[in-house]
């Protein structure tokens, strides 16, 4: 279960880390973003429609045709008198007439003759205010319109414009949109705050984002000329037949002069050329007249799109694992990289930066999760295979011994007539060696299952005084036969707290290796001490001892010392790893000091309370 939970929590984790990618994927990746919706934009954003607009140029050569910059108003109302008798559908100034100038009569009886006319005003002092048209010029204005791009924050490219610009409470539609309002003959642009509707065209152009609305520039033409014709003054005024083409077009009205470089921008589809703005608003008509709107996707589709991605890289791998998962995985990215492109050609604009990121921090996390989960379990399984290959090993050799004598005597007894003393003798030995075979198996078990966690420690008060005695009358029979002193002493009158069976395990076994690793007519001793809450139950030899290099390792299982396998002494190198657990599961420790030739001297330190005569039996 702890595992499952573990990888859960790990996977929701990259799960939550991928979201927040996105996020801020969202919003730093703006310039990316762009870029993407440039790339997209050329192969399928661009618009092949046949245009209805026609750009009348203040061009270079007709600045010097005219006599330079104070003839342009002479110019212009020239060519607004050529061009009104073919009766073009409006007529669009993306020129401010805010000062007076010369020939201003001239032009005011022109614009006195157009029909449509659109003039422009432009934010100024910050946006507080508009810089307007002289009044002479509006009054024969059908309507006055905005003359702002809206260059893209991170590159100045201008993808699209804000339909509505306001100053104080003075609002104003875009050149474009005022010029396709009359060109329809609509008296009425109509609004909701989600879009607004010019006769039969709805815009999807919500308030709260300024109506702004993405400009579907039309795709140049072969050789790269503009779709959108464009004819100059200097050729209208030589050529007076040109006026017919401008009939029943948006006439759009201004600078194409390379002199006029402010009023240049650039586009999605202007490799390094910008575009004069006066063709950027003739390219906001042919956007509304066109009606193929490109629309933001929402931003909860957004954050759903990219939950669902996060969600299934994450599940790729949580479910799934080898080369189905990392399929899923490549579908999943190949979904994070298709869809933007396969939405924007249903045009639908999708930020490309988020649902990437949460895809690729979904599934390569995911990925790198799984293996590094993968990795952990194999090490488990390794080490409970190899704790089972030890568990053998331990049940075949220390097993062995009393099953010997229990196999020998037995035989004995059917083999030979006895006498019923001698009978009962073997019996009673059969009946000692398989308890002690019985307590074996029960400890051991308990030892491993305390360390797989599967069980919990029994805790019961032990006074210590009752574990040492039991302890030394174990170990006694076979420190006789050696000749070895029992000594005990100082063992306070300390209650400890856990399991009697493990704890007198622990010290019989510590006794029992001490009498082994001794020589004859040497002593054993077995002290106590209470520290603060601590009992320490030390046993000091005077036996064969360990060098340090041993020490380091006497607690690891079948680890035997050179020197104690030299002797002859038979062992299996288990007891004090178990020893040692059973310490370490009673909050307690194990302590060794030792010197070859010389002796050992095995402390364990087990929490303790004094009993109410502490120091009493001292
Ligand atoms: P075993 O005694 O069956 O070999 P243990 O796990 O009890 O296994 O002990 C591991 C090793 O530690 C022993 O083989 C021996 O080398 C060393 N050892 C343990 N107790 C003593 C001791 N009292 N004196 C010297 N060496 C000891």
């Amino acid at each position: 279960m702890r595992p499952r939970l573990h990888s859960a929590l790990g996977y929701s984790g990259i799960f939550a880390a991928s979201l927040a990618a996105a996020v801020i994927a969202g919003w730093l990746g703006g310039g990316i973003d762009n870029f993407f919706y440039d790339w997209m934009f050329r192969l399928h954003g661009a618009s092949d429609r046949a245009p209805e607009s026609i750009i009348l140029a203040i061009d270079e050569p007709s600045l010097v045709e005219m006599g330079g910059m104070r003839h342009v108003r002479r110019a212009l109302a020239e060519a607004l008198n050529a061009i009104a008798p073919a009766k073009p559908a409006a007529v669009a100034i993306d020129l401010i007439l805010a000062d007076a100038g010369d020939f201003d009569d001239a032009l005011e009886a022109a614009f006195a003759k157009t029909p449509h006319l659109v003039l422009s005003s432009e934010l100024i002092e910050g946006g507080r205010t508009w810089e307007e048209p002289l009044a002479r010029f509006r009054r024969h204005a059908a309507a006055v319109g905005h003359v702002h791009g809206s260059p893209g924050p991170f590159d100045g490219v201008t993808r699209r414009v804000r339909l509505e610009e306001i100053a104080g409470h003075d609002r104003r539609w875009a050149l474009g949109l005022e010029a396709f309002r009359l060109s329809r003959g609509i008296a009425q642009i109509e609004e909701s705050p989600r879009d607004i509707r010019i006769g039969a065209t709805l815009v999807p152009a919500a308030r709260r984002d300024s109506r702004t609305m993405c400009i579907r520039f039309l795709r140049p033409l072969d050789d790269g000329a503009s779709r959108i014709p464009r004819i100059s003054l200097k050729q209208l005024s030589h050529n007076p037949q040109l006026a017919k083409q401008f009939a029943g077009r948006a006439v759009f009205v201004g600078w194409t002069a390379q002199s006029a470089f402010r009023d240049r921008w650039l586009t999605p589809l202007s490799d390094q050329a910008p575009m004069p703005g006066v063709e950027i608003n003739a390219n906001i008509f042919e956007t509304l007249a066109g009606g193929g709107f490109l629309v933001p996707a929402p931003e909860y589709a957004v954050v759903f799109a990219c939950m669902l991605l996060a969600a299934a890289g994450v599940l790729a791998f949580a479910l799934r694992s080898g080369w189905q998962a990392y399929a899923l995985a490549a579908l999943v990215l190949l979904a994070a990289q298709l869809a933007p492109f396969a939405l924007f050609t249903r045009g639908v604009v999708f930020p490309s930066l988020a649902p990437l990121a949460a895809a690729w921090l979904a599934a390569v996390g995911s990925g790198s999760w799984q293996y590094m989960t993968v990795r952990r379990q194999l090490r488990s399984a390794e080490a409970d295979r190899s704790r089972y290959q030890q568990t053998l090993h331990f049940v075949t050799h220390e097993m062995k011994t009393p099953l010997t004598a229990i196999q020998g005597s037995s035989e004995l007894m059917t083999r030979f007539k006895l006498s019923e003393d001698k009978r009962s003798e073997i019996a009673s030995m059969i009946n000692a060696e398989s308890k002690r075979l019985a307590r074996m198996v029960e400890t051991f078990l308990n030892v491993e299952r305390l360390s797989a966690g599967q069980m919990e420690l029994r805790r019961e008060p032990v006074p210590a005084g009752e574990l040492v005695d039991a302890c030394l009358l174990r170990a006694r029979p076979l420190a006789e036969r050696k000749n070895i002193r029992l000594v005990a002493g100082g063992i306070a009158r300390v209650v400890l707290d856990g399991d009697r069976e493990l704890m007198e395990y622990a010290l019989y076994n510590l006794l029992n290796n001490a009498v082994k690793y001794s020589p004859p007519g040497s002593d054993v001793a077995v002290e106590g001490r209470l520290e603060g809450a601590m009992f320490r139950l030390s046993v000091k030899d005077q036996g064969i001892g360990m060098d340090p290099d041993e020490l380091r390792n006497i607690f690891r299982k079948f680890y035997r010392a050179r020197r104690a396998v030299e002797t002859g002494i038979s062992g299996t190198g288990i007891g004090l790893s178990i020893v040692e657990q059973i310490v370490t599961h009673h909050s307690g420790k194990i302590e060794v000091t030792s010197t070859p030739g010389k002796g050992s001297c095995f402390t364990i330190v087990l929490p303790a309370r004094a009993t109410a005569a502490a120091g009493a039996g001292e």
